[in-house]
Protein backbone atom coordinates (compact mmCIF):
# COMPACT_ATOMS: atom_id res chain seq x y z
CA UNK A 1 0.00 0.00 0.00
CA UNK A 2 1.08 3.65 -0.42
CA UNK A 3 2.25 5.43 2.92
CA UNK A 4 0.00 8.08 3.86
CA UNK A 5 1.26 11.65 4.06
CA UNK A 6 2.98 12.45 7.31
CA UNK A 7 4.11 15.39 8.77
CA UNK A 8 8.32 16.11 8.51
CA UNK A 9 8.98 17.12 12.25
CA UNK A 10 7.84 15.70 15.67
CA UNK A 11 6.82 18.04 18.43
CA UNK A 12 9.05 18.83 21.22
CA UNK A 13 7.23 21.95 23.69
CA UNK A 14 3.40 22.59 23.47
CA UNK A 15 1.40 25.70 23.81
CA UNK A 16 -2.02 25.09 25.75
CA UNK A 17 -5.38 27.16 24.14
CA UNK A 18 -8.37 27.08 25.65
CA UNK A 19 -12.18 26.76 24.17
CA UNK A 20 -14.65 29.12 25.05
CA UNK A 21 -18.24 29.21 24.99
CA UNK A 22 -20.95 31.05 22.32
CA UNK A 23 -22.24 33.57 25.28
CA UNK A 24 -18.09 34.56 26.12
CA UNK A 25 -17.34 35.02 22.25
CA UNK A 26 -20.58 36.91 21.61
CA UNK A 27 -19.41 39.24 24.42
CA UNK A 28 -15.52 39.57 23.50
CA UNK A 29 -17.02 40.35 19.66
CA UNK A 30 -19.07 42.79 20.56
CA UNK A 31 -16.40 44.63 22.54
CA UNK A 32 -13.76 44.23 19.99
CA UNK A 33 -16.03 45.77 17.93
CA UNK A 34 -16.68 43.35 15.52
CA UNK A 35 -12.88 43.54 14.33
CA UNK A 36 -11.29 40.41 14.96
CA UNK A 37 -7.25 42.14 15.16
CA UNK A 38 -8.74 43.53 18.47
CA UNK A 39 -9.63 39.99 20.54
CA UNK A 40 -7.52 39.18 22.99
CA UNK A 41 -5.68 35.87 21.65
CA UNK A 42 -6.73 33.76 24.54
CA UNK A 43 -10.42 34.70 23.39
CA UNK A 44 -9.27 32.26 20.31
CA UNK A 45 -8.83 29.02 19.85
CA UNK A 46 -7.39 28.36 16.55
CA UNK A 47 -5.85 31.39 15.15
CA UNK A 48 -6.05 31.50 11.31
CA UNK A 49 -5.75 35.54 11.16
CA UNK A 50 -2.46 35.39 9.37
CA UNK A 51 0.65 33.00 8.98
CA UNK A 52 2.82 36.21 9.44
CA UNK A 53 4.92 35.68 12.05
CA UNK A 54 3.11 33.03 14.03
CA UNK A 55 5.27 30.22 12.93
CA UNK A 56 6.73 27.50 14.95
CA UNK A 57 10.78 27.53 14.94
CA UNK A 58 12.54 24.35 15.22
CA UNK A 59 15.29 23.54 17.22
CA UNK A 60 17.73 24.68 15.02
CA UNK A 61 16.73 28.08 14.56
CA UNK A 62 16.61 27.90 19.22
CA UNK A 63 20.00 27.01 18.90
CA UNK A 64 21.13 29.83 16.71
CA UNK A 65 19.23 32.75 18.88
CA UNK A 66 21.78 31.39 21.47
CA UNK A 67 24.85 31.94 18.55
CA UNK A 68 23.57 35.67 18.33
CA UNK A 69 26.28 38.49 17.76
CA UNK A 70 24.51 41.51 19.47
CA UNK A 71 27.90 44.07 18.01
CA UNK A 72 26.21 47.21 17.31
CA UNK A 73 28.04 46.94 13.22
CA UNK A 74 29.88 43.86 11.71
CA UNK A 75 28.15 41.53 13.40
CA UNK A 76 28.57 37.71 12.64
CA UNK A 77 25.03 37.63 12.39
CA UNK A 78 24.67 40.26 9.79
CA UNK A 79 27.67 38.09 8.00
CA UNK A 80 25.74 34.72 8.77
CA UNK A 81 22.47 35.83 7.18
CA UNK A 82 23.95 37.68 4.19
CA UNK A 83 25.71 34.34 3.16
CA UNK A 84 22.40 32.41 3.58
CA UNK A 85 20.66 35.49 1.47
CA UNK A 86 23.55 34.69 -1.41
CA UNK A 87 23.27 31.62 -1.56
CA UNK A 88 19.29 31.34 -1.65
CA UNK A 89 18.38 34.38 -3.60
CA UNK A 90 21.73 35.17 -5.72
CA UNK A 91 21.57 39.00 -4.02
CA UNK A 92 25.03 40.08 -3.84
CA UNK A 93 23.54 43.27 -1.62
CA UNK A 94 20.99 43.44 1.21
CA UNK A 95 19.87 45.46 3.80
CA UNK A 96 18.14 43.97 7.29
CA UNK A 97 14.36 45.64 8.24
CA UNK A 98 12.31 44.67 11.05
CA UNK A 99 9.70 43.60 9.21
CA UNK A 100 8.54 43.45 5.07
CA UNK A 101 6.83 46.79 5.11
CA UNK A 102 9.70 48.56 6.36
CA UNK A 103 11.62 46.90 3.48
CA UNK A 104 8.88 48.46 1.09
CA UNK A 105 9.12 51.93 3.01
CA UNK A 106 12.76 52.28 2.69
CA UNK A 107 13.23 50.82 -0.83
CA UNK A 108 10.08 52.84 -2.14
CA UNK A 109 11.68 55.74 -0.35
CA UNK A 110 14.68 55.53 -3.31
CA UNK A 111 12.39 54.66 -6.29
CA UNK A 112 8.45 55.75 -5.69
CA UNK A 113 7.68 59.04 -6.25
CA UNK A 114 4.30 61.20 -6.37
CA UNK A 115 2.45 61.10 -9.54
CA UNK A 116 4.79 57.39 -10.48
CA UNK A 117 2.49 54.08 -11.51
CA UNK A 118 3.86 50.92 -9.89
CA UNK A 119 2.06 47.80 -12.11
CA UNK A 120 2.13 44.61 -10.39
CA UNK A 121 -0.11 41.25 -9.85
CA UNK A 122 -2.25 42.76 -6.74
CA UNK A 123 -0.31 44.25 -4.99
CA UNK A 124 -0.56 43.82 -1.03
CA UNK A 125 -2.02 45.72 1.64
CA UNK A 126 0.63 47.41 2.97
CA UNK A 127 2.80 47.87 -0.82
CA UNK A 128 -0.21 49.42 -1.71
CA UNK A 129 -0.36 51.70 1.32
CA UNK A 130 3.32 52.48 1.08
CA UNK A 131 2.69 53.19 -3.11
CA UNK A 132 -0.36 55.58 -2.12
CA UNK A 133 1.14 57.63 0.81
CA UNK A 134 3.45 58.77 -1.65
CA UNK A 135 0.68 59.74 -4.03
CA UNK A 136 1.70 57.55 -6.57
CA UNK A 137 -1.24 54.48 -8.44
CA UNK A 138 -0.66 51.23 -8.12
CA UNK A 139 -1.88 49.43 -11.10
CA UNK A 140 -3.48 45.69 -10.85
CA UNK A 141 -2.06 43.30 -14.01
CA UNK A 142 -3.28 40.01 -12.71
CA UNK A 143 -4.35 37.95 -15.27
CA UNK A 144 -8.63 37.56 -15.06
CA UNK A 145 -8.52 34.36 -14.05
CA UNK A 146 -7.38 34.82 -10.71
CA UNK A 147 -10.62 36.89 -10.06
CA UNK A 148 -12.62 33.58 -11.48
CA UNK A 149 -12.58 31.51 -7.62
CA UNK A 150 -13.93 28.25 -9.70
CA UNK A 151 -11.34 28.33 -12.86
CA UNK A 152 -8.28 26.19 -12.88
CA UNK A 153 -5.77 27.42 -13.46
CA UNK A 154 -1.92 26.38 -12.24
CA UNK A 155 -0.62 30.33 -11.84
CA UNK A 156 -3.18 32.63 -11.18
CA UNK A 157 -1.26 34.63 -9.63
CA UNK A 158 0.44 35.41 -12.89
CA UNK A 159 0.68 38.44 -14.55
CA UNK A 160 -1.36 39.61 -17.85
CA UNK A 161 1.30 40.57 -20.11
CA UNK A 162 -0.64 42.69 -22.46
CA UNK A 163 -1.89 44.33 -19.17
CA UNK A 164 1.34 45.14 -18.42
CA UNK A 165 2.77 46.32 -21.64
CA UNK A 166 -0.15 48.27 -22.19
CA UNK A 167 0.47 50.09 -18.72
CA UNK A 168 4.14 50.34 -19.51
CA UNK A 169 3.32 51.75 -23.58
CA UNK A 170 0.96 54.49 -22.63
CA UNK A 171 3.19 55.84 -20.06
CA UNK A 172 6.21 58.34 -19.84
CA UNK A 173 8.63 54.98 -18.68
CA UNK A 174 10.13 57.35 -15.93
CA UNK A 175 6.68 57.17 -14.02
CA UNK A 176 7.17 53.56 -13.70
CA UNK A 177 10.23 53.35 -11.05
CA UNK A 178 9.28 49.47 -11.09
CA UNK A 179 6.84 46.94 -11.76
CA UNK A 180 6.75 44.70 -8.29
CA UNK A 181 5.69 40.76 -8.70
CA UNK A 182 4.50 39.24 -5.33
CA UNK A 183 4.91 35.35 -5.27
CA UNK A 184 2.96 34.02 -4.23
CA UNK A 185 0.50 36.33 -4.55
CA UNK A 186 -1.73 37.16 -1.19
CA UNK A 187 -4.11 39.11 -2.46
CA UNK A 188 -5.40 36.64 -5.19
CA UNK A 189 -5.71 33.91 -2.63
CA UNK A 190 -1.46 32.86 -2.30
CA UNK A 191 -1.63 31.91 -6.01
CA UNK A 192 1.76 31.11 -7.58
CA UNK A 193 3.75 33.07 -10.16
CA UNK A 194 4.79 30.43 -13.04
CA UNK A 195 8.40 30.62 -13.82
CA UNK A 196 7.76 31.22 -17.45
CA UNK A 197 5.63 34.49 -16.25
CA UNK A 198 8.50 35.42 -14.31
CA UNK A 199 11.00 35.59 -16.95
CA UNK A 200 8.49 37.18 -19.69
CA UNK A 201 7.67 40.02 -17.29
CA UNK A 202 11.45 40.36 -16.91
CA UNK A 203 12.25 40.26 -20.70
CA UNK A 204 9.32 42.51 -21.06
CA UNK A 205 10.50 45.31 -17.86
CA UNK A 206 13.91 44.95 -19.76
CA UNK A 207 12.27 46.24 -23.08
CA UNK A 208 11.75 49.31 -21.39
CA UNK A 209 14.48 49.61 -18.76
CA UNK A 210 12.28 49.06 -16.24
CA UNK A 211 13.65 47.22 -12.73
CA UNK A 212 11.62 44.28 -11.69
CA UNK A 213 11.01 44.18 -7.29
CA UNK A 214 9.70 40.95 -6.11
CA UNK A 215 7.51 41.30 -3.37
CA UNK A 216 9.28 37.81 -2.01
CA UNK A 217 7.26 36.89 1.34
CA UNK A 218 6.23 33.40 0.29
CA UNK A 219 8.53 32.80 -2.65
CA UNK A 220 9.49 29.51 -0.91
CA UNK A 221 5.75 28.51 -1.74
CA UNK A 222 5.71 30.14 -5.29
CA UNK A 223 9.14 27.38 -5.80
CA UNK A 224 7.01 24.08 -4.28
CA UNK A 225 3.50 25.35 -6.57
CA UNK A 226 6.28 25.59 -10.01
CA UNK A 227 7.83 22.45 -8.57
CA UNK A 228 4.61 20.51 -8.99
CA UNK A 229 2.78 22.23 -11.43
CA UNK A 230 5.02 23.67 -14.33
CA UNK A 231 6.85 21.03 -16.94
CA UNK A 232 10.60 20.90 -16.82
CA UNK A 233 10.67 21.43 -13.06
CA UNK A 234 9.59 18.28 -11.40
CA UNK A 235 12.81 16.82 -11.13
CA UNK A 236 14.85 20.21 -9.91
CA UNK A 237 15.30 20.81 -6.28
CA UNK A 238 13.76 23.83 -4.18
CA UNK A 239 16.90 25.74 -3.60
CA UNK A 240 17.47 25.10 -7.79
CA UNK A 241 13.92 27.03 -8.67
CA UNK A 242 14.51 30.05 -5.92
CA UNK A 243 17.54 30.57 -7.51
CA UNK A 244 16.26 31.08 -10.82
CA UNK A 245 13.03 32.64 -9.58
CA UNK A 246 15.25 35.90 -8.36
CA UNK A 247 17.51 35.03 -11.61
CA UNK A 248 14.27 37.67 -13.35
CA UNK A 249 14.83 40.16 -10.32
CA UNK A 250 16.56 43.07 -9.87
CA UNK A 251 15.86 43.48 -5.93
CA UNK A 252 13.42 41.74 -3.52
CA UNK A 253 11.74 43.05 -0.47
CA UNK A 254 10.97 40.14 2.14
CA UNK A 255 9.05 39.85 5.13
CA UNK A 256 10.90 36.69 6.91
CA UNK A 257 7.89 36.02 8.97
CA UNK A 258 6.15 34.46 5.86
CA UNK A 259 8.75 31.47 4.39
CA UNK A 260 11.68 32.71 6.81
CA UNK A 261 9.40 30.66 9.69
CA UNK A 262 11.10 33.58 11.98
CA UNK A 263 8.90 35.77 14.33
CA UNK A 264 9.84 39.07 12.88
CA UNK A 265 11.93 40.57 10.23
CA UNK A 266 12.25 41.68 6.78
CA UNK A 267 15.11 42.34 4.14
CA UNK A 268 15.59 43.84 1.25
CA UNK A 269 18.01 42.13 -1.38
CA UNK A 270 19.83 43.99 -3.84
CA UNK A 271 21.64 43.25 -7.56
CA UNK A 272 23.15 46.70 -8.25
CA UNK A 273 25.48 48.42 -5.36
CA UNK A 274 24.06 51.55 -6.58
CA UNK A 275 20.43 51.09 -5.51
CA UNK A 276 21.39 49.49 -2.43
CA UNK A 277 23.54 52.40 -1.28
CA UNK A 278 20.52 55.23 -2.05
CA UNK A 279 18.72 52.70 0.07
CA UNK A 280 21.06 52.13 3.39
CA UNK A 281 20.64 55.98 3.98
CA UNK A 282 17.14 55.57 4.56
CA UNK A 283 17.63 52.22 6.26
CA UNK A 284 19.46 54.35 8.73
CA UNK A 285 17.44 56.61 9.52
CA UNK A 286 13.94 54.39 9.65
CA UNK A 287 15.28 50.72 10.53
CA UNK A 288 19.04 51.23 11.96
CA UNK A 289 22.93 50.79 11.03
CA UNK A 290 22.95 48.69 7.97
CA UNK A 291 24.32 45.39 9.69
CA UNK A 292 21.44 45.45 11.98
CA UNK A 293 17.77 47.23 10.49
CA UNK A 294 15.79 46.96 13.03
CA UNK A 295 16.84 43.30 13.90
CA UNK A 296 18.88 41.80 16.90
CA UNK A 297 21.77 39.54 16.09
CA UNK A 298 20.14 36.40 17.45
CA UNK A 299 16.83 37.14 15.42
CA UNK A 300 18.98 37.82 12.31
CA UNK A 301 20.83 34.16 12.83
CA UNK A 302 17.49 32.59 13.07
CA UNK A 303 16.65 34.01 10.00
CA UNK A 304 19.61 32.41 8.25
CA UNK A 305 18.84 29.15 9.40
CA UNK A 306 14.90 29.46 8.58
CA UNK A 307 15.88 30.71 5.00
CA UNK A 308 17.54 27.07 4.59
CA UNK A 309 14.93 25.29 6.23
CA UNK A 310 12.21 27.07 4.58
CA UNK A 311 13.21 26.38 1.10
CA UNK A 312 13.42 22.37 2.02
CA UNK A 313 10.78 20.21 -0.25
CA UNK A 314 10.00 18.28 2.64
CA UNK A 315 9.18 21.41 5.14
CA UNK A 316 7.03 22.32 2.23
CA UNK A 317 5.40 19.34 0.97
CA UNK A 318 3.97 19.05 5.05
CA UNK A 319 2.99 22.79 5.17
CA UNK A 320 1.06 23.44 1.61
CA UNK A 321 -0.87 19.67 1.71
CA UNK A 322 -2.11 20.42 5.33
CA UNK A 323 -3.19 23.79 3.41
CA UNK A 324 -4.76 21.47 0.69
CA UNK A 325 -6.03 19.10 3.90
CA UNK A 326 -8.61 22.06 4.97
CA UNK A 327 -9.14 22.97 1.61
CA UNK A 328 -10.25 19.39 0.66
CA UNK A 329 -12.37 19.00 3.73
CA UNK A 330 -14.27 22.11 3.24
CA UNK A 331 -15.09 21.43 -0.18
CA UNK A 332 -16.01 18.16 0.70
CA UNK A 333 -18.95 20.09 3.11
CA UNK A 334 -19.34 21.95 -0.09
CA UNK A 335 -18.30 25.20 1.30
CA UNK A 336 -16.86 27.05 -1.61
CA UNK A 337 -13.63 28.18 -1.50
CA UNK A 338 -10.84 29.72 -3.90
CA UNK A 339 -9.36 26.65 -6.17
CA UNK A 340 -6.64 25.76 -6.67
CA UNK A 341 -6.03 25.87 -2.68
CA UNK A 342 -3.30 28.49 -2.34
CA UNK A 343 0.10 28.21 -0.69
CA UNK A 344 -0.50 29.31 2.89
CA UNK A 345 -4.12 29.94 2.95
CA UNK A 346 -7.86 29.12 2.44
CA UNK A 347 -9.89 31.38 1.04
CA UNK A 348 -13.99 31.25 1.18
CA UNK A 349 -15.58 32.92 -1.23
CA UNK A 350 -18.25 35.00 0.88
CA UNK A 351 -20.43 36.49 -1.76
CA UNK A 352 -21.35 32.57 -2.34
CA UNK A 353 -21.67 32.28 0.98
CA UNK A 354 -23.91 34.96 1.70
CA UNK A 355 -25.46 35.79 -1.51
CA UNK A 356 -28.51 37.59 -0.17
CA UNK A 357 -26.06 40.04 1.89
CA UNK A 358 -25.70 43.53 -0.04
CA UNK A 359 -21.88 44.62 -0.54
CA UNK A 360 -22.51 47.62 1.66
CA UNK A 361 -22.94 45.77 4.32
CA UNK A 362 -19.43 44.21 4.24
CA UNK A 363 -20.20 40.65 3.08
CA UNK A 364 -16.53 38.92 4.05
CA UNK A 365 -16.34 40.71 7.52
CA UNK A 366 -19.85 39.01 8.40
CA UNK A 367 -18.85 35.92 7.48
CA UNK A 368 -15.43 36.19 9.80
CA UNK A 369 -17.54 37.41 12.67
CA UNK A 370 -20.01 34.47 12.15
CA UNK A 371 -17.26 31.99 11.89
CA UNK A 372 -15.76 32.89 14.64
CA UNK A 373 -18.94 33.06 17.04
CA UNK A 374 -19.07 29.55 16.14
CA UNK A 375 -16.12 28.27 16.94
CA UNK A 376 -13.68 30.43 18.17
CA UNK A 377 -11.78 30.21 14.67
CA UNK A 378 -10.05 33.49 13.64
CA UNK A 379 -10.18 34.51 10.11
CA UNK A 380 -9.64 37.70 8.22
CA UNK A 381 -11.47 39.42 5.67
CA UNK A 382 -10.00 40.06 2.18
CA UNK A 383 -13.21 42.28 0.99
CA UNK A 384 -14.32 46.09 1.07
CA UNK A 385 -12.49 47.01 4.39
CA UNK A 386 -9.34 45.90 3.45
CA UNK A 387 -9.56 47.21 0.19
CA UNK A 388 -10.12 50.61 1.90
CA UNK A 389 -11.56 54.02 0.09
CA UNK A 390 -10.29 55.34 -2.92
CA UNK A 391 -7.75 58.42 -2.26
CA UNK A 392 -8.71 60.52 -4.53
CA UNK A 393 -12.63 60.02 -4.42
CA UNK A 394 -12.68 58.73 -0.82
CA UNK A 395 -15.67 56.46 -1.86
CA UNK A 396 -15.74 52.77 -0.64
CA UNK A 397 -13.70 50.99 -2.99
CA UNK A 398 -15.56 47.44 -3.36
CA UNK A 399 -13.24 44.42 -4.95
CA UNK A 400 -14.36 41.80 -7.36
CA UNK A 401 -13.78 38.96 -4.74
CA UNK A 402 -15.27 39.16 -1.23
CA UNK A 403 -12.98 36.50 0.80
CA UNK A 404 -11.97 35.75 4.03
CA UNK A 405 -9.12 33.92 4.52
CA UNK A 406 -7.73 31.28 6.99
CA UNK A 407 -3.98 31.29 6.97
CA UNK A 408 -2.59 28.41 8.15
CA UNK A 409 0.29 29.06 10.69
CA UNK A 410 3.45 27.32 9.66
CA UNK A 411 4.10 24.12 12.25
CA UNK A 412 1.75 24.63 14.67
CA UNK A 413 -1.84 23.63 14.04
CA UNK A 414 -2.64 19.49 13.62
CA UNK A 415 -5.21 17.80 11.30
CA UNK A 416 -7.22 17.74 13.63
CA UNK A 417 -7.33 21.29 14.35
CA UNK A 418 -8.26 21.92 10.11
CA UNK A 419 -11.18 19.25 11.12
CA UNK A 420 -12.39 21.25 13.78
CA UNK A 421 -12.50 24.72 11.62
CA UNK A 422 -14.12 22.67 8.22
CA UNK A 423 -16.83 21.59 10.96
CA UNK A 424 -17.42 25.15 12.11
CA UNK A 425 -17.55 26.41 8.58
CA UNK A 426 -19.81 23.93 7.44
CA UNK A 427 -22.23 24.96 10.93
CA UNK A 428 -22.33 28.57 9.88
CA UNK A 429 -23.20 27.49 6.32
CA UNK A 430 -25.53 25.48 7.22
CA UNK A 431 -26.89 28.54 9.23
CA UNK A 432 -26.57 31.02 6.48
CA UNK A 433 -29.88 31.74 5.52
CA UNK A 434 -30.28 33.01 9.18
CA UNK A 435 -27.61 35.86 8.77
CA UNK A 436 -30.00 38.43 7.45
CA UNK A 437 -28.07 41.57 8.14
CA UNK A 438 -24.04 42.52 8.24
CA UNK A 439 -22.24 45.32 9.82
CA UNK A 440 -21.88 48.87 8.75
CA UNK A 441 -19.02 50.83 9.87
CA UNK A 442 -18.91 53.57 13.30
CA UNK A 443 -14.92 54.22 12.84
CA UNK A 444 -12.10 53.93 10.75
CA UNK A 445 -8.35 55.11 9.90
CA UNK A 446 -7.66 57.28 6.71
CA UNK A 447 -5.39 53.98 5.50
CA UNK A 448 -5.41 50.54 6.00
CA UNK A 449 -8.70 50.72 8.12
CA UNK A 450 -9.01 47.63 8.46
CA UNK A 451 -6.44 47.03 10.92
CA UNK A 452 -8.76 49.60 13.42
CA UNK A 453 -11.94 49.62 12.00
CA UNK A 454 -15.00 49.86 14.80
CA UNK A 455 -18.06 47.78 13.81
CA UNK A 456 -21.91 47.28 14.45
CA UNK A 457 -24.44 44.88 13.70
CA UNK A 458 -26.85 46.26 11.45
C1 LIG B 1 3.16 40.15 4.84
C2 LIG B 1 3.41 40.73 3.54
C3 LIG B 1 4.00 41.98 3.39
C4 LIG B 1 4.30 42.89 4.56
O1 LIG B 1 5.17 42.31 5.46
P1 LIG B 1 5.11 42.57 7.04
O2 LIG B 1 6.23 41.73 7.55
O3 LIG B 1 3.78 42.15 7.52
O4 LIG B 1 5.35 44.01 7.26
C5 LIG B 1 4.22 42.44 2.11
N1 LIG B 1 3.90 41.70 1.05
C6 LIG B 1 3.34 40.48 1.14
C7 LIG B 1 3.02 39.70 -0.07
C8 LIG B 1 3.08 39.96 2.39
O5 LIG B 1 2.49 38.76 2.49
Amino acid sequence: MNLPFAESFKTKMVEPIRKSTRKEREKWIKEAKYNLFNLKSNQVFIDLLTDSGTGAMSDRQWSEMMLGDESYAGASSYYKLKNAIKEITGFDYFLPTHQGRAAENVLFSVLVKDGDLVPGNSHFDTTKGHIEFRKATAIDCTIDEAFDTIIKHPFKGNLDLVKLETVLKSNPVKKIPLIIVTVTCNSSGGQPVSMQNLKDVKNLADKYGIKVIFDSARFAENAYFIKKREKGYENKTIKEIVKEMFSYADGMTMSSKKDAIVNMGGFIGFREEELFKQASVFNIMFEGFITYGGMSGRDMNALAQGLYEGTEFDYLETRVEQVAYLGKKLDEYGVSVLKPFGGHAIFIDAKRFLPHLPKEEFVAQTLAVELYLEGGVRAVEIGAIMADRDPVSRKNRFPELELIRMAIPRRVYSNNHMDYVAACCANVMERSAEIKTGVKIQKEAPILRHFTVELERI
